[in-house]
């Protein structure tokens, strides 16, 4: 079995010759001293560290599983001390401001790592995987009291820290959440609940572990408005332990170097994170962190699928390919067979988009941290708030279904364990799940962004696009033209939808795969702008993809498009 490595040369393509981000971000006076070559370095120690220590966990990982007994939750052999080893190298501070102990670093070399850590070893990411967003959550929201005792330990990584919202009756719908707290007299609260399928809830991987918990005061009106915020540590800073407890870990048809526990909370004494009632607002700063690492999850084990079939594609030989002699008893590579490459350019195809759009967003991420201007600041935050919800949902649904494809380039080898393919398909099928489901995100882009604003804010993303294009390219004229079909369907959408209160949520998955595909196609007509002769191998490494890409994924377009304008017609008729 091949472990996966991280290509840090084709990431670093679409860095600096797709995205230009050297030069956009040294524009930024926060990161004037981050040149090209401190990229690359960070880049390259990322690669090594990732190849060297993580990746090869990923079986035992696997196999033997995070272990539960008696509240306690052992990790599999290997976890701890390279979780040790991680923070201490700085890793999580990466883009962490210094002053709260982090590197200030951009966050797009933050989301390079991610993407390289899932794609090593998904199970062993998701200790890490909510640290930056518990990190600005608490940043934001929380009490100077409280950032004294907790901000820097969260922002190094030297404590590890959930996100505490599912709850048995209350999953799509956190409105519903029944977890209580109550005031105590001297201004902290007691906490009672269960919370269910909380990654990381309990393990031995840190010190302490804080929680970040939704629950609800005692007069707080039903639904999402009487949800608060709290903060409960599993050790308190005098030492003592909170009144939270691991009553149980999932069996899980994957991701089990991830302990996915319910967690009761028995009147565990506790501080609040930000105003009474606005505890989702809170809370979003940290999802909306998580979803787009969720969105590299996605991206980082379809490469990871990517890479072991296109090895596999290399070595194995079966019949002749077409256009080949007959000559009894040879075989060519299944790489040659047009049916498998179709399948490997076409997971190629949507890898690389991902990651141009993925760091595109980062890189937007900083713009609204760090820019000066309003204006940039304003466009920054309409691409991340309607771009986000599109790649979580787009890159964890190709991620299971690519890799599923990516499976079956190796036949029946694909479906034994020996290979390390088919954990790549077990394990990625939850990020369709977590973090806000693949429907939530379509409802979350088209009814509460698209609709919510009249279209306004989406018309402004595609003037971005549609002025991003290479001029000449006869490509960028079929662009121009599905950008154009993009906004009639907006509108169509938007003139139907109160004469059919169900409709907007009927087409919400075909709107968002729709807006995905013009956002893939914008993005691989950017990587062919950073394509020229000196780039290596240019010809097989970019070109095929790019066939893939108008061979086999924007066809669906027209699909997507008819589907909507039916459902649109119905309602008007
Ligand atoms: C391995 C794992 C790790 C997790 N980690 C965490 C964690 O760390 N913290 C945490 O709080 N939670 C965590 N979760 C929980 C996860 O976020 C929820 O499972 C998810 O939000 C869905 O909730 P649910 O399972 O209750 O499904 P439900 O909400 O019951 O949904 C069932 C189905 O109905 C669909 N649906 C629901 N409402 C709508 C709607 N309005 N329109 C269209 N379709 C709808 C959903 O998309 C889904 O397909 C984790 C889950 C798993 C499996």
């Amino acid at each position: 079995m091949n472990a996966y490595q991280p290509r840090t040369d084709d990431m670093q393509f679409v860095l600096s010759r797709v995205l230009n981000a050297p030069a956009q971000l040294q524009a930024l006076p926060a990161f004037a001293e981050v040149d090209p070559e401190l990229m690359q370095q960070v880049l390259d120690e990322a690669g090594k560290f990732v190849g060297e220590v993580i990746a090869p966990l990923k079986r035992d990982g696997d196999e033997i599983g995070a272990q539960w007994k008696d509240g306690v939750v052992t990790m599999p052999p290997g976890f701890k001390h390279a979780y040790q080893t991680f923070w201490q190298s700085g890793w999580p501070a990466l883009s962490a401001s210094t002053e709260d102990g982090g590197q200030g670093l951009p966050s797009v070399l933050e989301a390079m790592l991610y993407e390289m850590l899932s794609a090593a070893n998904h199970g062993w990411t998701m200790a890490p995987g909510l640290l930056h967003g518990a990190y600005e959550c608490i940043k934001h929201h929380a009490s100077d009291e409280l950032k004294a005792l907790y901000l820097d330990k969260v922002a190094t990584g030297e404590w590890l820290a959930t996100m505490c919202l599912t709850e048995p009756h209350a999953g799509s719908d956190l409105g519903l959440a029944r977890t209580k707290a109550v005031p105590l007299p001297d201004g902290q609260y007691a906490v009672s609940g269960t919370k269910i399928f909380i990654s990381g809830g309990e393990h031995d991987l840190t010190d302490n572990i804080v929680h970040l918990v939704l629950a609800r005061l005692p007069d707080a009106p039903p639904g999402p408005k009487g949800l608060s915020l709290f903060l409960v540590p599993k050790f308190y800073p005098d030492g003592s332990r909170s009144r939270v407890h691991c009553d149980r870990i999932e069996e899980k048809m994957g991701l089990h170097g991830s302990p996915t526990c319910v967690m009761r909370f028995d009147e565990a004494v506790c501080d609040i994170v930000g105003e009474p009632g606005k505890g989702l607002n809170a809370m979003f700063v940290m999802m909306n962190a998580a979803r787009l690492h969720v969105a590299l999850q996605g991206i980082g084990l379809l490469d990871a699928a990517w890479q072991k079939a296109d090895a596999y594609a290399q070595e194995r030989r079966q019949m002749r390919a077409p256009g080949k002699g007959r000559s009894a008893g040879e075989a060519d590579l299944i790489g040659e067979h047009p049916a498998m490459r179709r399948i490997l350019d076409t997971q190629r195809a949507w890898v690389d988009a991902g990651r141009v759009l993925a760091y595109r967003t980062a890189l937007e991420l900083d713009l609204i941290k760090h820019s000066q201007d309003a204006a940039t600041q304003a466009a920054a935050q309409c691409w991340c708030a309607l771009v986000t919800p599109v790649m979580k949902s787009v890159f964890t649904h190709q991620a299971f279904h690519g890799g599923s494809d990516c499976l079956q380039v190796f036949g029946g080898h694909g479906y034994v364990r020996e290979w390390g393919i088919e954990q790549i398909v077990r394990d990625a099928r939850v990020a369709m799940i977590y973090e806000g489901t693949n429907e939530i995100q379509a409802i979350d882009l088209l009814v509460r962004k698209v609709l919510a604003d009249g279209g306004q804010s989406m018309n402004a993303l595609l003037d971005t696009l549609a002025s991003d294009l290479p001029p000449a390219a006869h490509a960028s004229a079929a662009a121009q033209s599905r950008i154009q079909t993009l906004r009639s369907l907006t509108e169509r959408i938007a003139q139907a939808a109160p004469k059919d209160a169900a409709l907007a949520f009927r087409v919400a998955d075909d709107y968002l795969r729709a807006v995905a595909l013009v956002l893939m196609d914008w993005a691989w007509l950017r990587i062919e702008t950073g394509v020229d002769a000196d780039t290596p191998q240019a010809d097989t490494r970019w070109l095929s993809p790019a066939k893939a890409l108008r061979s086999w994924v924007l066809p669906e377009f027209s699909m997507r498009s008819a589907i909507i304008e039916q459902q649109c017609s119905a309602v008007a008729h």
